[in-house]
C-alpha cells in the first residue's frame, strides 16, 4: 500500500511525497479512510508510529482553506506544540493553509496576531483554555484533535480539557489519539466523542520492534558506576538517561559533564528558551546525551536515538513504554538499557507482563573496579 491508495487531493499527495513518506504505517493506513469518512475516532499506537499525519494528513485533506481556524489540535506541551505544529504545517502549506501555536509563555498579542490567518491551531490546554474564557478568539473549528491524550490526562489536564469543549461546536468531528488507553481515556472518549471507532494497533509492537531491551542488576551506590562503564562499553551514538526527578537530572549532568561526556539535562523547571537549546543541539547532533525527566520527554521525536538508559525505572509500565519509544524509531534499530537493584526485579516482571514484551538480565562485568 502507498499514499496513493488514499483519496488525497493533488497537492497533498506532493507534501507527502515531498517529506518522503512511502508507505503508511500502521496507524495511518487504519485510521485515514475512517477519518476520511467523517467519523469521530479514538486512535491508539505505540510513540513513534507516525499518529500526527494519521491525523494531520486526512484532517488537511478535509480543510477549505477559507481563512477561518477550522481545525484545532490539542496536545500537553509546548514543545509537542512546536513540534506538530511543524509536522502539520509540513503537509499544509503546499495547500496554502497555515498552523498557528499557542501555549502558556509566550504573548498573547503574538499568539493572536498569527491565529489570524491559520487553518489550524495547535495549544496546549491551558494557554487555549484562557483565551477562550476571556473571548480572546471566537472560533467554530470542524475539527478537534487530542493528541497524546494520555499524557493530557497524566498532567492533570483533565478538566481543562472537559471546559474547551464547552466552547466548541457541538457539529465536528472530533478524533483522540494516545499511545495508552487507561480508562481516563475511554471515559473521557465517551463524554466527547459521538460513537466513535476505535482503531487499536496491538501486537504488542514492543515484542515486534527492533528495540532490544536490557537491564543490568547493580547496588543502588553503584549506578553512577554502571552508568559510566555502560557508556564505555557500548559507546552509543546518541542516547538519552531517564531519571526519576529533575534534581536527579541536575546531579546526573554535572556528574556525567565532569567524566567528559557531552551531556546536558532537561526539566520543566528550566527556561523554554533554554530547553528549546537543549532540544535543538540533542536534535543536530552536537549534544550525545539527553538527561531529562519523563515528562521533559514526553512526545520528543528525535531520530537516530540509539540508546535510551533508565538510570532509575520508571514508577509504571506505561512511562516505561514512553521511554523506551525514544529509540527504535522509523524502523531503525535501538536498545532500551535499564539499570535496576535486586529490590526492583518485581518491577521488571510487571513491565514484561504488561507490555509482552522481554528484558533481558546482563552482566556488567568487575562493576567494582570502575573508577
Ligand atoms: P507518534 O505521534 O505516533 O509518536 P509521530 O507522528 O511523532 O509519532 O511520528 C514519528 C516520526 O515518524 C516523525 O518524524 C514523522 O515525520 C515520521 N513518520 C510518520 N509517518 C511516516 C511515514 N508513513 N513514513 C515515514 N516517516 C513517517
Ligand atoms: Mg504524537
Amino acid at each position: 500500500m502507498t499514499f496513493k491508495d488514499f483519496d488525497f487531493k493533488e497537492k497533498l499527495q506532493k507534501s507527502i511525497f515531498d517529506a518522503g513518506f512511502k508507505e503508511p504505517s500502521p496507524i495511518q493506513r487504519d485510521a485515514i479512510p475512517v477519518i476520511l469518512s467523517g467519523k469521530d475516532i479514538v486512535g491508539q499506537a505505540h510513540t513513534g508510529t507516525g499518529k500526527t499525519a494519521a491525523f494531520g494528513l486526512p484532517l488537511i485533506n478535509m480543510l477549505d482553506g477559507n481563512g477561518s481556524v477550522e481545525a484545532v489540535v490539542i496536545v500537553p506541551t509546548r514543545e509537542l506544540a512546536m513540534q506538530v505544529s511543524d509536522e502539520l504545517f509540513r503537509f499544509a502549506k503546499n495547500l496554502s493553509i497555515n498552523t498557528a501555536t499557542v501555549y502558556g509563555g509566550q504573548s498573547y498579542s503574538r499568539q493572536l496576531k498569527h491565529i489570524d490567518n491559520a487553518g489550524i491551531i495547535v495549544a496546549t490546554p491551558g494557554r487555549f483554555l484562557d483565551l477562550l474564557r476571556d473571548e480572546k478568539i471566537k472560533i467554530a473549528p470542524k475539527f478537534v484533535v487530542l493528541d497524546e491524550a494520555d499524557e493530557m490526562l497524566d498532567m492533570g489536564f483533565l478538566d481543562d480539557i472537559k471546559e474547551i469543549f464547552t466552547f466548541m461546536p457541538k457539529e465536528r468531528q472530533t478524533l483522540l489519539f494516545s499511545a495508552t488507553m487507561p480508562s481516563a481515556i475511554k471515559a473521557l472518549a465517551k463524554s466527547i466523542l459521538i460513537e466513535p471507532e476505535f482503531i487499536t494497533i496491538t501486537q504488542s509492537e514492543i515484542t515486534n520492534s527492533k528495540i532490544t531491551q536490557t537491564f543490568y542488576v547493580v547496588e543502588e551506590h553503584e549506578r553512577d558506576d554502571a552508568l559510566i562503564r555502560l557508556y564505555d562499553f557500548k559507546n552509543p551514538e546518541k542516547s538519552i538517561i531517564f531519571c526519576r526527578t529533575k534534581k536527579e537530572v541536575d546531579r546526573l549532568s554535572t556528574f556525567l559533564v565532569s567524566q567528559g561526556f557531552s551531556a546536558k539535562g532537561l526539566h520543566g523547571d528550566m527556561e523554554q528558551r533554554q530547553r528549546e537549546e537543549v532540544i535543538n543541539s540533542f536534535k543536530k547532533g552536537k549534544l550525545e546525551i539527553l538527561i531529562a525527566t519523563d515528562v521533559a520527554a514526553r512526545g520528543l521525536d528525535v531520530n537516530d536515538v540509539s540508546h535510551v538508559f533508565n538510570y532509575h525505572l520508571p514508577f509504571d509500565s506505561e512511562s516505561y513504554v514512553h521511554r523506551i519509544g525514544r529509540t527504535g524509531r522509523a524502523g531503525k534499530d535501538g536498545m532500551a538499557v535499564s539499570i535496576v537493584t535486586p529490590h526492583e526485579f518485581r518491577m521488571i516482571k510487571k513491565i514484561q507482563s504488561d507490555t509482552g514484551g522481554k528484558l533481558e538480565a546482563k552482566v556488567i562485568p568487575n562493576i567494582s573496579s570502575v573508577k
